[in-house]
């Protein structure tokens, strides 16, 4: 059967089941209790879950897609491709099969995409105990843009059928359709997202001029683009460039689904092939609809956007 279902369409439904795996090793690596943290920079940390998440993610992936870029946030030995056989998923999410393919993305080849893991989003929330923030972000680009992506949230409690389930993914396909989350509108007043862990004055700066009723601080930028997917916010803004490609290409990608935008602050969107610059210099500022987006990007002062530009 699967023979007959746009490539594009196994990838992200392939996604969706690598994720929900990925997120096991997030949960059994904080159960188990040793994290081995490594210091990468200044406040950027990798733990034993960042590390085994990406080598499940890329194994799995690559085993059936053998053809595909894939690029993870993580550095790992070029010898150190041995996993265990679990890790090596083959299911795929059976409602993504059956999405709609959009007309120009079925022809789409294993060579044209670049997909991005950041195996680990969040992880200074992981180290701290906020593990809500914690998500699993796997983004496919096709011709530079993202067009498919999965966010997994490996301890989002949720009751089913009277059981207790944890972890949830949500998954978009461009001109396709969302799932895994029920979408809401945007809140009634301005509430901002942005960072908890990564603030400087600029940043700060550029929450001022929004003139929100409310800020939240929270970790990820996947979770800060859940959260405006959910209704509970109506922008992020983060005017730093410490995002990088992998941040943003899997929440892009489901926010553009579902009729969002996200952009850097001088509102030109990112492009996602192989070869670009891993981080996004020039901030992020992100919206679930496009009067909250315009409204956002108009507010931002020609200063701050040439001090990020810099
Ligand atoms: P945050 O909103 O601070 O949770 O950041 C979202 C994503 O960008 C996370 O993966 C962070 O690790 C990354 N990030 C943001 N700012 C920085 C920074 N200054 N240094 C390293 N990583 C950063
Ligand atoms: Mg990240
Ligand atoms: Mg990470």
């Amino acid at each position: 059967m699967s023979s007959t279902v746009p490539l594009i369409v196994r990838l992200l439904a392939s996604s969706v089941s690598v994720a929900n795996r990925a997120g096991k090793i997030v949960r059994d690596v904080m159960s188990k209790g040793e994290l081995g943290i490594v210091e990468k920079g200044k406040d950027d940390y990798q733990t034993e879950a960042d590390r085994s998440a990406q080598k499940c993610i890329i194994a799995a992936l690559s085993a059936q897609f053998p053809k595909l870029s894939i690029i993870g946030e993580e550095d790992s030995p070029e010898n150190d491709t041995e996993v265990p056989t679990d890790w090596l998923v083959v299911d795929a999410d059976k409602e993504v099969l059956t999405l709609n393919c959009p007309t120009n993305l079925q022809g789409v080849k294993e060579e044209d995409i670049v997909v991005w893991v950041d195996p680990l989003d969040g992880t200074s929330e992981y180290t701290q105990g906020f593990l809500e923030h914690v998500t699993v972000l796997i983004g496919i680009s096709v011709n530079e843009e993202p067009v498919a992506g999965v966010i997994h949230q490996p301890y989002y409690k949720s009751m089913i059928g009277g059981e207790k389930k944890m972890g949830r993914t949500i998954w978009g396909l461009k001109d396709a359709g969302v799932g895994g989350f029920t979408p809401a509108p945007p809140p009634d007043s301005l509430i901002i997202t942005t960072t908890r862990s990564h603030s400087n004055p600029l940043v700060e700066k550029a929450l001022q001029v929004m003139n929100a009723s409310q800020i939240l601080r929270v970790g990820g930028a996947g979770y800060k683009v859940l959260q405006l997917l959910e209704g509970k916010a109506s922008v992020y803004v983060f005017a730093s460039g410490g995002c990088k490609k992998w941040d943003t290409c899997a929440p892009e990608a489901i926010l553009s689904a579902s009729g969002g935008t996200l952009s850097d602050m001088l509102g030109n969107r990112y492009k996602y092939g192989a070869s670009v610059g891993k981080p996004n210099k020039t901030g992020v500022l992100a919206a679930a609809n496009p009067d909250l987006y315009n409204y956002a990007l108009s507010r931002i002062p020609q200063e701050l956007k040439e001090a990020l530009a810099k």
